[in-house]
């Protein structure tokens, strides 16, 4: 589907301006410039590792000295070269990582993205220390597979290292993790945790799946029972935590009595909210050639049924803090002369005030509206 649309776009882009150069990059690049090169409305393929000589590469093929498939080869080591997305004024997104060696089998990132490799501690405190100089509070430290962080260098540094040391960063408020693996939930990371003052209370945790023999076969190295330890874990060291997670229904040979048993440990663990994903195959991985695909029926009906569960679970968990008091730094004006930002526990709080952008307040909560919340201070 990723792939279709990605066509798509492709084609729109000339369409929309006739004049332009159009670039394809990233992973489907990366694998299947075959596909990409019969698309007449594109101009150059380039792998990943070209990313950032990409003006450099347009202007080439303004002058004529640009084939259409230009270098794709597997990256080495981290590319370094300032990697921020700002989601608002307050937050900036980090890469600290990139590539991932776990090889689960509906997955084509290792294959695309290479193995594990880390940037340098040294170069992301850098980094914030630049950024929060000109006013960002919160920083997302993201990477492909960030619990991989580290284990690409030569010493023992990981990523709960990095994260002690960038909560060291002056005038930085907010530490939020993109994604964590089950696996690193150990008493000894939370515990060390638990002491990185600024980590936000907001932790994703992808379990794909509730049950051990989808999870063996979709190749994922942790069992149920060990997820959930690490979720009990979290709880105890943070008790407003908001644990969200990734699910995929309709996995090829997912029968009803492992939907069932997924379903049932989704109810007890209770995430506050699941992104919930209908198998796709994924050409070149060990998954898409199982022989008990499921049907698109099937899929659809599993996923809304876990969409529902977790349309309950959010609600609930929204409903918890109505009457209380939440922290909650401010981003952006909306209408009706509210300002709308996010608690640690990535709720999104709604208010009205004055100049409130960009700075960290208490707010009472009043009620919830959908999946927001109101407030005053
Ligand atoms: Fe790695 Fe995540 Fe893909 Fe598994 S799903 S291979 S952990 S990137």
């Amino acid at each position: 589907m990723a792939d279709k649309k990605s066509r798509q776009i492709i084609r729109q882009a000339k369409q929309k301006n006739n004049e332009s150069i159009v670039v394809a990059t990233g992973c489907y690049a990366q694998i299947s410039k075959e596909e990409l090169e019969k698309i007449e409305e594109l101009d150059i393929i380039i792998g990943n590792s070209e990313k950032n000589n990409i003006v450099h590469i347009v202007e080439n093929y303004s002058n004529g000295k640009q084939e259409k498939v230009g270098k794709i080869e597997e990256e080495k080591e981290f590319q370094d070269f300032g990697t921020i997305t700002y989601t608002e004024k307050t937050r900036a997104v980090i890469k600290v990582q990139d590539g991932c060696n776990n090889f689960c089998s509906y997955c084509i990132i290792p294959y695309a993205k290479g193995r594990v490799r880390s940037r340098k501690p040294e170069s992301v405190i850098k980094e914030i220390q630049e950024i929060v100089k000109k006013g960002i509070k919160e920083v997302v430290i993201t990477g492909i597979h960030v619990a991989s962080y580290g284990k690409d260098f030569a010493d023992e540094t990981r990523l709960i290292d990095l994260l002690e040391q960038i909560n060291k960063v002056e005038g930085l408020k907010r530490i939020r993790l993109g994604s964590l693996e089950p696996n690193l939930i150990t008493e000894e990371f939370v515990k060390r945790l638990g002491n990185v003052d600024k980590i936000c209370d907001h932790f994703h945790l992808s379990l794909q799946s509730g049950c051990n023999d989808t999870l063996k076969r979709m190749n994922r190295k942790y069992t149920i029972e060990e997820f959930e330890k690490g979720v009990n874990l979290l709880r105890k060291k943070f008790p407003n935590v908001a644990l969200t997670t990734d699910i995929i229904v309709g996995f090829p040979g997912e029968t009803e009595e492992e939907f069932n048993k997924t379903y049932e440990f989704l109810k007890k663990i209770k995430f506050s909210k699941m992104h919930i994903f209908k198998y796709s195959p994924r050409k070149g991985t060990v998954a898409a050639k199982m022989k008990e695909q499921i049907d698109a029926k099937t899929k659809e009906k599993r996923s809304n049924i876990l969409i529902e569960l977790s349309n309950k679970n959010e609600i609930e968990f929204l409903e918890k803090y109505v009457g209380k008091e939440l922290d909650v730094l401010f981003e952006t004006k909306t209408q009706g002369n509210y300002i709308e930002g996010h608690t640690t526990n990535y709720i999104k709080v709604k208010a009205r005030g004055d100049n409130l952008e960009n700075t960290i307040e208490t707010v009472q909560i009043l009620e919830r509206q959908g999946l927001e919340l109101i407030g005053k201070m």
